[in-house]
């Protein structure tokens, strides 16, 4: 069920059931960070991998203390200046979280999501939510309710009704190093952005790629069914490809003379930020037609940029 009510979805909440949390990065799969039954059925539907943890969702900034501790200067100073918003925090976690929710790591992930329905029924409840992307693992991010009902259909009784989402990527996540902030994943928060506001450069964790420190950075994720490949240009990788079955995606219109089933551009007007909120739906569309591979355009390497083609990058693996 996909539902408007505030209150009705309280309620399966505070029965330990999961839900559809719409919020502006994408929609998660959400339950009660104190209630061991629904953060397993978060895994169980999901098929998420025990060692990749989830995000907990706060009301406001103050409560982060109420999931965390000896929390950095500099995490406060973030939190003051882009929450709410799609920036989540790796924090030393408060004793008592759950390890299945940090995945047995000292650290939880925090962050105050910036959608309205989820500020509306986080305030009501009288704990926060753990919520990982509401699609099964590896898959890409649903931006739509629509988007998680097609994936677990009956298997997720409800789904809070929250619109398409207004960012469109996950957020991004930053990790403190002797309490220096360093970037852990790229996401809808474009590191430039945060870096003037610190006046500082962010080092990236190095970690990345398969290691279990950040299962958001595993080299395969967020990958359509069909085959994906990302260049730099689209003409020569039509031609390379000329006897398949060509989908295209593109951050702009181009003009191209070969017959393609399906050509989608992100933003008519080279915009990133259009560009990245609509760039799961592009995908989601993509899969749906029958074609033999999707050729993806690189987009240009600045701001948000960076993060799309992360994602792109990783849908390619
Ligand atoms: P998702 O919302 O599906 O992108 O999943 C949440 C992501 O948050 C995970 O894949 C991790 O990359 C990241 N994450 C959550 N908790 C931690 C943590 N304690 N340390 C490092 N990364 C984390
Ligand atoms: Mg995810």
């Amino acid at each position: 069920m996909i539902t408007n009510d505030i209150e009705l979805t309280k309620i399966f909440l505070d029965n330990e059931f999961i839900i559809g949390l719409p919020t502006e990065t994408v929609y998660g799969l959400a339950g009660n960070i104190n209630s061991d039954k629904a953060i397993k059925s978060i895994f169980e539907l999901k098929k998420r991998p025990l060692f990749n943890p989830l995000i907990v969702h706060v009301k406001s900034k103050n409560a982060i203390s109420t999931v965390a501790q000896s929390i950095p200067d500099t995490a406060y100073q973030l939190a003051e200046a882009f929450w709410p918003g799609p920036m989540t925090l790796i924090l030393p976690k408060k004793s008592g979280i759950s390890d299945l929710i940090t995945a047995g790591k000292p650290t939880v992930a925090v962050r105050v999501p910036n959608h309205e329905k989820a500020l509306q029924l986080l305030d009501i409840l009288d704990y926060p939510l753990a919520a990982p992307s509401a699609n099964p693992f590896s898959s890409i991010s649903p931006t739509s309710a629509e988007h998680v009902h097609q994936y677990f259909g009956k298997s997720l009784p409800l789904i809070l009704q929250g619109g398409q989402c207004a960012k469109g990527i996950e957020s991004t996540i930053i990790g403190f190093q002797n309490n220096q902030p360093l970037v852990y994943r790229l996401g809808t928060l474009s590191v430039d952005e945060i870096e003037s506001y610190l006046g500082i450069k962010l080092p990236q964790s190095t970690n990345a790629t398969d290691s279990p420190e950040a299962p958001g950075m595993l080299s395969k994720h967020y990958s359509p069914k069909t085959p994906l490949i990302l260049t730099n240009s689209i003409e020569e990788a039509i031609e390379k490809y000329a006897n398949k079955k060509i989908g295209l995606l593109t951050f702009g219109p181009h003009d191209l003379t070969y017959p393609c089933p399906i050509h989608l551009v992100l933003s008519e007007n080279e915009n990133l930020e259009e560009a990245a909120a609509r760039l799961y739906a592009a995908l989601h569309q993509l899969d749906e037609v029958d074609i033999d591979l999707i050729i993806a355009e690189k987009m240009p390497e600045i701001g948000l940029g960076c993060t799309i083609n992360d994602r792109l990058m990783r849908a390619s693996k």
